[in-house]
């Protein structure tokens, strides 16, 4: 059996510049393959989107692009030239944000820091999300009297949200105000922040509303909270055909079963549970079923009611008591904004009688940690489409699991030697979160591609800098 299709969204711009098949291999070419490639108009036009929704609302906003999502500094700078703010959560993101052109007051650190990073984030006369009580009391003991560091304090453990090992507990709440107020002089409370990694609009409209309770307290303790920080979450969409997802994961569900053909490699189980003739739990690539967009995403939560606040919407309770809403956007910004190209070099049949496609690139390179990637690379061949077969797409190092694709995937004819393999939506997590240079391959080059005058344009990430010509 051929397994189900399961194709890729693709943006516009990308789809136009995958057109060109001679093109796309004069950038292997160039380049060396594999290659990361990135869209920084395409980060622009996500940018858009969510400023539209939140322009349509009234609300005083502040983004924040989560530099944890890619190392692309082209990403960065076109973020700086935007004119919102970033946040970052390690030294080396803090020097590269500096290095992009963002002002210290458009700097926000996130994330558990130990002693040595925040006195660089104070040095650096940035933005401090606190994590934690240590944090903020170590933080008290090493600021000079007077210097009022901006603080946002980030918390947690809000009733039906799964337990996060980030945060202040909402029950240690009271501990931290104590310690704002015994140290004002020191620090300066600018609001609380949370950022859950679920796409329930529910939880965060209940962590809203808790922070709105916070902002509350702190006022009853004479400070002056003036923020409130949503963090990101903020779902991308990888799927054209969800229809294509739900078939394949049902044909997934019966080949584990043994009721039908296998479509997975091995042992692997993608997260399901197999017992008693039945497959059970979740699988780890649910979010790739995804298709509500971030911006639509946004708007539900702003529009959604908050509870005990009369039915008025988040957006408006906001906007009524002069709150600044603050998002840190990190795959939504970069939703669709890159791509990995590599190739591949051979074909081959394994023992158990499956095709191994093999390319030029680990799995580490293009899959985000733990995950399977419920969407098809896209094979750009020579020839049209032929005789269709299901493969799996094996990476170059010498180990059991590096199989690009630990399941079957549809090909439209069967790929050749030479021919580029597009990973489809790679800048989000997917380029760097795992990516080793195990068995001493290089690192792929990161380049940006700019379309210009009708034609693109590539330039190495390194150098791109948004506004030249
Ligand atoms: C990772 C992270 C983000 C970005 O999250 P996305 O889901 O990529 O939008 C924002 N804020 C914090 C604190 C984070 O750790």
């Amino acid at each position: 059996m051929i397994p189900p299709a399961v194709p890729a969204a693709v943006h516009p711009l990308v789809a136009a510049f995958l057109a060109d098949r001679d093109g796309v291999r004069e950038v292997l070419r160039c380049f060396g393959s594999p290659v990361h490639l990135v869209f920084p108009q395409v980060f622009t036009d996500n940018l858009a989107a969510l400023r539209g929704v939140l322009d349509g609302r009234s609300v005083r906003y502040r983004i924040c692009y989560a530099h944890k999502v890619n190392r692309s500094a082209a990403f960065l700078r076109t973020a700086a030239h935007a004119g919102i703010a970033v946040d970052v959560a390690s030294a080396q993101e803090l020097r590269s944000a500096v290095g992009a052109g963002f002002a210290p007051e458009l700097i926000e650190v996130t994330g558990p820091k130990g002693a040595a990073m925040l006195r660089t984030a104070l040095a650096a006369g940035v933005t401090i999300n606190v994590d934690n009580l240590w944090e903020l009391a170590t933080l008290a003991e090493i600021v000079a009297p007077g210097s009022a560091v901006p603080v946002l304090l980030r918390v947690s453990g809000f009733p039906g949200s799964s337990p996060s090992r980030f945060g202040i507990d909402l029950r240690d709440a009271g501990a931290a105000l104590d310690l704002l107020v015994r140290f004002r002089d020191r620090l300066r409370l600018l609001g609380f922040a949370f950022h859950l990694d679920t796409a329930a609009t529910t939880e965060r409209v209940t962590a809203v509303g808790d922070c709105l309770e916070l902002i509350e307290r702190a006022y009853a303790h004479g400070l002056a909270p003036t923020v409130l920080d949503i963090g990101g979450g903020l779902r991308q969409v990888f799927t054209a055909d969800a229809q294509g997802y739900h078939a394949y994961d049902h044909a997934l569900r019966v080949g584990l079963l043994g009721r039908g053909p296998a479509m997975h490699w091995g042992n692997n189980t993608f997260g399901y549970h197999v017992a008693d003739g039945m497959v059970h739990g979740g699988p780890v690539f649910h979010k790739y079923a995804n298709t509500e967009t971030a911006p639509a995403l946004l708007a539900e939560l702003l529009d959604s009611p908050l509870p005990g606040h009369g039915g008025r919407a988040v957006g408006s309770v906001l906007a009524d008591n002069l709150l600044e809403l603050w998002l840190e956007p990190g795959k939504s910004l970069v939703d669709h904004a890159g791509i990995t190209v590599a190739q591949v070099e051979f074909v081959k049949r394994a023992g158990n009688g499956a095709t191994l496609v093999h390319l030029d690139l680990s799995r580490d390179t293009v899959t985000a940690a733990d995950q399977e990637v419920l969407i098809d690379p896209i094979v750009l061949s020579e020839e049209g489409e032929s005789e269709p077969a299901g493969v799996y797409f094996a990476g170059h190092l010498c180990l059991e699991r590096d199989l690009i694709t630990q399941r079957q995937v549809r090909v439209s004819r069967m790929p050749e030697p030479g021919d580029p393999v597009v990973f489809a939506n790679t800048a989000a997590y997917h380029m760097d979160l795992s990516a080793a240079q195990a068995s001493m391959h290089p690192a792929p080059a990161r380049v940006a591609v700019l379309h210009r005058d009708g034609r693109f344009v590539l330039c190495p990430d390194a150098d791109y800098r948004p506004g030249d010509r």
